[in-house]
C-alpha cells in the first residue's frame, strides 16, 4: 500500500516536471520566433542621428537590455496591469542569447528621453 502510494507521487511528480519542462521548451521555441537578433555591425547605426524630441539636441547612440522585454500599452489602453506578461512584450525586446543581445537604443540624458529600436535585437 505505502510502495504504490509513492510509486504513484512520483509518476505524478514526473508527470508534473515532464510538462514543465515542455512548458519552458515552448515557450523558449516561442520567444525565438518572435524576437530575432542580428549581428552588430556599422551599418545598423547609419543615418540613424536623432534629435530629442523634448529639446532638440542630438540623442546619444547605445543600447537597452531589457530583460523581461518591453511591454508597451497606448495611452488610451492604460497603464500595463497586474497581469502584463512577456506573452505581451513587443517584438525583439526579449533575448535569449548568451550574452544577452540589445536593443539599439537613443537617450537624451538632459530631458530623460529614451528612444528605442524593437525592430530587431542587436548581439555580438
Ligand atoms: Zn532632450
Amino acid at each position: 500500500m505505502f510502495e504504490t502510494t509513492l510509486m504513484t507521487a512520483l509518476l505524478v511528480g514526473l508527470g508534473f516536471g515532464i510538462l514543465a519542462i515542455g512548458a519552458l521548451l515552448a515557450l523558449v521555441a516561442w520567444l525565438r520566433r518572435h524576437h530575432r537578433a542580428v549581428p552588430d555591425a556599422p551599418a545598423l547605426w547609419r543615418g540613424r542621428d536623432y534629435a530629442c524630441p523634448g529639446c532638440g539636441a542630438p540623442m546619444a547612440p547605445g543600447w537597452v537590455m531589457l530583460g523581461k522585454g518591453a511591454i508597451f500599452s497606448a495611452r488610451s489602453r492604460g497603464r500595463p496591469g497586474l497581469f502584463a506578461h512577456i506573452g505581451t512584450a513587443l517584438p525583439n525586446t526579449i533575448s535569449m542569447h548568451v550574452p544577452p543581445a540589445a536593443n539599439m537604443a537613443w537617450h537624451c540624458a538632459a530631458c530623460r528621453l529614451l528612444l528605442l529600436d524593437h525592430g530587431k535585437l542587436v548581439r555580438d
